[in-house]
């Protein structure tokens, strides 16, 4: 990638008010601290505790509703499946069906949530490299508007279970087009080496033999080249291989009538200049224009990694020789992703007279018992005293579903704001919970 500045050299991170300007949802008043489209953040945690997750469902209405305008814009009618492993609370799955999205769904969890918050079942894609006979079942009773097929091998179960159960699968093939979307290593998805999707050598010859197969209706490709991509010609690339391989598919006399483009499209997290959906509009209009295909496409992360904060209270001030760690009540175990994919990670102070404190560098660090359980390194923050509160920035995907229980640590709650008004979209999870599953042994 593009490789965002070194992490550690705090001379280079963007500051709580500069984070704050460049998302015009928060804002700093000068009594009431840090707002979320006008409700003050300490009150929700004065009345949910810590760590809870906070989203403006106004900005991810807000963000919908641009990236259908550009393609709009772009003359180019897309049906919007949204990506619900990026963010699959049933508030906010409802509230893009409200707005006409259909979903993209990665198992037959994620399915049966967007049924239950109203997607129909015509407008959800299937995707996922090992949809297993039980998902697929499920997916052919639902009678969803298309599964992307990852395999020769997952083809064929397919059309066995389609059959068997009187039924014809609309299917995409999901095209691997070998190309580096320049992103983390473990979030990229389109390289030969990746283990998603068809390899494009091979994409025409079972797309031919998809066409002969009993319960298989092939529509056409799709593609999905990676997560949190920043650059356009990635895009650019992949689109125009799978362009190729429609004009070349329909000269063997096939039909190819729908493309879906898939998701990955990325955000400033460190204010780092990121590409516009009309930037990513351009690039499959130049590529699809003209072939009279419908087109999809499957955004996760900017629909909704924006719209959400990590609302965590400071536990300690933890003064070691070599460094200052402020120890948070919010872990690892909650946002993984700095762990995980080393991302950088906004974090301002809520409260008004920690926002004009003077800064010094800290460690930003959580509870748990691992060393990789540090949102930020040398971070320039006000000298925070316990009890303090922070809102961790740009925790709206991969961020409360990716979390576990590690360490007896019971799931967070989830609330959000819309209209002025805040309320809980998810009650923390009562400690006992962790346990009432479990069995003891004769
Ligand atoms: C994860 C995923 C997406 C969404 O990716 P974002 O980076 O969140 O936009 C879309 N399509 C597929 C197949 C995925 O696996």
């Amino acid at each position: 990638m593009a490789a965002p500045s070194p992490p550690n050299d705090p001379s280079t991170d963007p500051s709580p008010a500069e984070l704050i300007a460049a998302r015009p949802w928060l804002r700093h008043d000068p009594m009431a601290g840090l707002l979320m489209d006008g409700v003050p953040l300490a009150a929700i945690a004065d009345a949910i505790g810590t760590p809870t997750w906070v989203y403006s469902a106004a900005t991810m209405r807000a963000r919908y509703r641009s990236l259908a305008a550009a393609m709009a814009e772009a003359a180019l009618d897309v049906q919007v499946h949204y990506a619900v492993k990026a963010n699959d609370s049933r508030a906010v799955l409802a509230l893009f069906g409200s707005e006409g999205a259909g979903a993209d769904v990665v198992s037959g969890g994620e399915l049966l949530k967007a049924r239950r918050a109203g997607i129909p079942a015509s407008r959800i894609v299937y995707s996922g490299v090992g949809k297993s006979e039980q998902e697929l079942r499920l997916a052919l009773s639902e009678g969803i508007g298309q599964i992307n097929v990852e395999s020769a091998e997952e083809l064929s179960m397919l059309s066995c279970l389609a059959d068997a159960l009187g039924r014809r699968a609309r299917i995409a093939l999901r095209v691997n087009p070998d190309v580096d979307a320049g992103t983390n290593e473990k979030i990229a998805t389109g390289r030969a080496e990746d283990k998603f999707g068809i390899s494009y050598a091979d994409a025409a010859a079972l797309y031919a033999r998809a066409a002969t197969m009993p319960g298989i209706d092939p529509i056409g490709l799709a593609t999905h080249i990676g997560s949190q991509i920043l650059a356009l010609a990635p895009y650019r690339d992949a689109f125009a291989r799978i362009a190729a391989l429609v004009v070349a598919l329909r000269e063997q006399g096939l039909r190819v009538s729908a493309v879906d483009c898939g998701g990955g499209l990325g955000i400033p997290y460190r204010n780092e200049p990121a590409p516009s959906p009309a930037g990513l509009a351009a690039c499959m209009r130049s590529a699809f224009h003209g072939l009279n295909v419908r087109l999809a496409m499957e955004p996760g992360r900017w629909l909704v990694g924006s719209a959400g904060v990590l609302l965590a209270s400071v536990v300690l001030i933890k003064q070691s020789p070599l460094e200052r760690f402020i120890v948070l009540d919010a872990g690892m175990n909650e946002l993984v992703r700095p762990a995980m994919y080393d991302a950088w990670h906004g974090i301002v102070p809520v409260s008004a007279t920690d926002a004009i404190a003077p800064r010094v560098p800290a460690s930003v660090v959580g509870p748990v018992c691992e060393s990789g359980d540090t949102f930020a390194r040398s971070r320039l923050l006000p000298s925070l005293a316990p009890e303090a509160r922070v809102a961790i920035l740009d925790a709206g995907a991969y961020g409360a579903v990716m979390s576990s229980t590690y360490n007896a640590r019971p799931l967070a709650a989830e609330a959000w704001v819309d209209s002025e008004r805040w309320s809980v979209i998810r009650d923390r999870q009562a400690v006992e919970t962790l346990w009432e599953r479990e069995r003891l042994p004769e």
